[in-house]
């Protein structure tokens, strides 16, 4: 049998990275593609002396070239923290709109099946709860978190749409918040943010009164749902993520455990349409893909906390340089 080729966008940041390692093992040829404004190819650094890997630093929001055969298209690429969102509101609206349609049309063209990574976004600040994939979402379009809600919700709609009416192979997973290695420490993201405070001693920024509440997977447990859901034949859209909910208060303190700092809470205020409560419903996943997530918080976050950890101390204190372009 052929050795499957696979294609991953948004390789060399935090979810791609751990995908592409895991068609690696599953003995494929991954071709990796990032333009890097938010991945970092030390993400990818082990992999560029593998034989089954290639990398090609391109912007899939312009037209996508790759020669050979294509199995499975993994559209991972897109700023995914709210920081982001704001630095680059633009970009991050193409990534999911016109790159989604780029690559759509390569699935077409390579006869490949395309996964793309949705998220819990798509529910906005949900009045549903836990949000099951029937939920329609409550979403605020012009609002800051707008570019990326809807830019998904518009993925969703085109690979829909690419599926009824060119018969495309085509899957949809809905992303609820993940954690774990190679997150970027100055993301913005609650975790990276706590970690890196108490790494440097700071006291631990909480947003609101910290009573909102998020459910956060561990990173290993969401590629394996994402794994199973591209090999199973369910094209309707399907969350992948932890059920087990907290509060950001309570998140903080189990940070402030792990990390044994000294430092205390303080508050800052509510960014603007942040969700008061996220949980995924994950009955659809249990019943078609045999999933359910298998690592604790506890254990996931001892396993970041020490990734964290063994960063080189100047990560810790590195602040974004990044030049974006306004486009
Ligand atoms: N948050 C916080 N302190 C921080 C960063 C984030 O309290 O330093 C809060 C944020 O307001 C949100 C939650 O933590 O309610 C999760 O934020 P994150 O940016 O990680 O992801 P989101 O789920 O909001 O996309």
């Amino acid at each position: 049998m052929r050795q499957k080729r696979v294609l991953v966008t948004g390789a060399a940041g935090f979810l791609g990275s751990h995908l592409c390692d895991r068609f690696i093992a599953e003995g494929c040829y991954v071709i990796g593609m990032d333009n890097l404004i938010t991945g970092d190819l030390k993400n990818l650094e082990h992999l560029f002396s593998n034989k089954n890997f290639e990398f090609y630093h391109h912007d899939v929001s312009k037209f996508v070239f790759v020669p050979g055969e294509l199995d499975y298209i993994m559209h991972f690429a897109s700023p995914a923290s709210p920081i982001d969102y704001l630095k680059i509101p633009i970009q991050t609206l193409k990534v999911s709109s016109l790159g989604t349609h780029n690559l759509l049309g390569l699935a077409r063209v390579k006869n490949a099946r395309i996964l793309v990574a949705s998220t819990s976004e798509v529910y906005g600040d949900p009045t549903v709860h836990p949000q099951t994939e029937e939920y329609w979402g409550n979403v605020n379009p012009i609002g800051p978190r707008g570019v990326y809600d809807e830019a998904k919700r518009f993925m969703e709609a085109i690979t829909m749409a690419y599926q009824t009416y060119h018969g495309l192979e085509t899957r949809i997973v809905r992303i609820f918040n993940t954690y774990g290695p190679r997150m970027r420490l100055n993301d913005g993201r609650v975790l990276p943010a706590f970690i890196g405070q108490a790494l440097r001693g700071e006291d631990l920024t909480i947003f609101g009164d910290g009573s909102q509440t998020r459910s956060f997977c561990y990173v290993d447990d969401l590629v394996e749902g994402i794994y199973r859901l591209l090999m199973s034949s369910h094209v309707g859209p399907v969350n992948i993520g932890n059920p087990q909910e907290i509060t950001i208060k309570d998140f903080a303190e189990e940070i402030i455990k792990l990390t044994g700092t000294n430092q205390k809470v303080i508050y800052h205020p509510l960014p603007q349409d942040d969700p008061k409560q996220r949980q995924p419903d994950i009955t659809l996943a249990r019943q078609i893909l045999g999933w359910e997530p298998k690592v604790d918080r506890a254990e996931g976050l001892k396993r970041t906390y020490a990734y964290f950890k063994s960063l080189p101390t100047e990560e810790l204190y590195k602040k974004e340089h990044r030049e974006f372009e306004k486009k």
